[in-house]
């Protein structure tokens, strides 16, 4: 039987903060539209029950404007925070901090100078592209552009990083901090001067008003037409749009439009378990590791236990026995590697909103809304 093709005038794809941004600020403009997604949430995915997150773990004071839709769970505060390093265990507060005093004073001021332009950055790019806007500012511009190897030893960070930061950043990107771009480095320390909390989002809520222009399946192909593009999916249905957004991650983007150049990508493998951690892990709700180990535990507000690795996975180094409630690889978690940048508006009608320029719950949902935004102003143009 053949399927009748669904005209929408605007058509998104992919239900993460992106794609929910940009169908928030459309429905609140009045305009009519459809969404196509696999999952809702994306990458801000929690557990059946609905109560711990495998992917997008805390959020700051400063995201603005998903705060409407999250529900704090729990204050991420310091004192809960336990380092390992090989066979040396020991708290934040510990003797050993003392002769970091001098590094974190190196450090401190740019954290405060950085959140200024970062929210900054955040305002501004409700109406305008991140590329522009960064460039534009020459103090994010070099974060951006400099390996955090070169902004580490500039501000001699070094023994700092090694005993406190690297276990703190890992956890933050599952990755060598030495690696990614001084911008996410600093960036991802943000919560050290910022209030932070693990969160629950309130999808229902925010969707509630548009939840009957949601349909659940996968985008297969998309192919541009004379007014617009069409748009396959795996349940075989057909949509014709003059306006497609875009708010696949860009791995997936990438394989349905002509691919642009990205940024290296990481992956990292979680469980999340009903068990017994051993005594030396049992002293603080979180567990932080050096590089070598790679991994981090996190024991949530309901008793169970969060499990993350990347190259090894050591769960029995950690705890004594357990029940696997879910197991599962993000792939990939993060666009973290490299200073490209994606073009958000790369064809006429054709706008891509995602995570990858700037990363975060926070940032995918205003790049949502600025495709949104851009949408109605060409739309007014033409
Ligand atoms: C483990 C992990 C930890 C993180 N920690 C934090 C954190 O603590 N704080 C923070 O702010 N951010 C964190 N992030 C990053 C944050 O989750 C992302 O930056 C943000 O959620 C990305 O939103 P998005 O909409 O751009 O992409 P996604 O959330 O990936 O959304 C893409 C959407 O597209 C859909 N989709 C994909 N392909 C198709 C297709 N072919 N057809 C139809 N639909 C499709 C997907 O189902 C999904 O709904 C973390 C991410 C991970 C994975």
């Amino acid at each position: 039987m053949i399927k009748e093709m669904t005209h929408s005038d605007i058509l998104i794809v992919g239900g993460g903060l992106a794609g929910l941004g940009c169908a928030k600020h459309l429905h609140d403009q009045g305009e009519s539209f459809m969404l196509v997604t696999d999952t809702l949430g994306g990458r801000v995915k929690r557990s059946p029950d609905g109560k711990v997150n495998y992917g997008a773990y805390y959020v700051t004071k400063d995201c603005v404007n998903i705060m409407p839709y999250i529900t704090k769970v729990r204050w991420l505060k310091w004192s809960d925070y336990h380092f390992h390093r090989g066979s040396e265990h020991y708290h934040i507060f510990s003797p050993r901090l003392i002769k970091h005093i001098p590094a974190a004073l190196r450090l401190f001021p740019d954290l405060y100078r950085f959140r200024r332009h970062f929210n900054k950055l955040r305002r501004d790019s409700l109406d305008h592209p991140r590329k522009e806007l960064i460039e534009k500012d020459p103090y994010l511009s070099r974060l951006y552009h400099m390996k955090a190897a070169e902004y580490i030893k500039e501000k001699k960070l070094e023994a700092f990083v090694k005993e406190y930061l690297e276990q703190i950043l890992w956890a933050s990107f599952f990755h060598d901090p030495y690696e990614v771009q001084a911008a996410y480095f600093v960036g991802s320390l943000l919560p050290i001067i910022i209030p932070s909390y693990s969160f629950e989002f309130r999808f229902d809520e925010l969707v509630a008003p548009f939840k009957d222009v949601i349909m659940t399946d996968t985008v297969t192909k998309v192919t541009r037409t004379d007014n617009g593009y069409t748009v396959l999916t795996k349940k075989g249905d057909e949509y014709s749009c003059r306006t497609l957004v875009l708010a696949t991650p860009m791995t997936v983007t990438n394989q349905l439009v002509p691919p642009q150049k990205i940024k290296g990508t990481i992956d990292c493998s979680y469980y999340h378990i009903r068990g017994e951690i051993k005594p030396e892990y049992d002293v603080r709700n979180y567990n932080f590791f050096s590089l070598e180990e790679a991994s981090l535990t996190a024991h949530e507000a309901d008793g169970t236990y969060l499990y993350f690795y990347t190259a090894k996975d050591n769960i029995h180094k950690y705890f004594n026995k357990f029940e696997v409630i879910t197991k599962d690889t993000w792939h990939p978690a993060l666009f973290f590697l490299g200073d490209e940048y994606v073009d958000m508006h790369p064809a006429p009608n054709l706008f891509l909103a995602n995570d990858h320029n700037v990363a975060s719950t926070e940032d995918a949902f205003i790049n949502g809304i600025y495709a949104a935004k851009t949408v109605l102003r060409e739309r007014k143009k033409s």
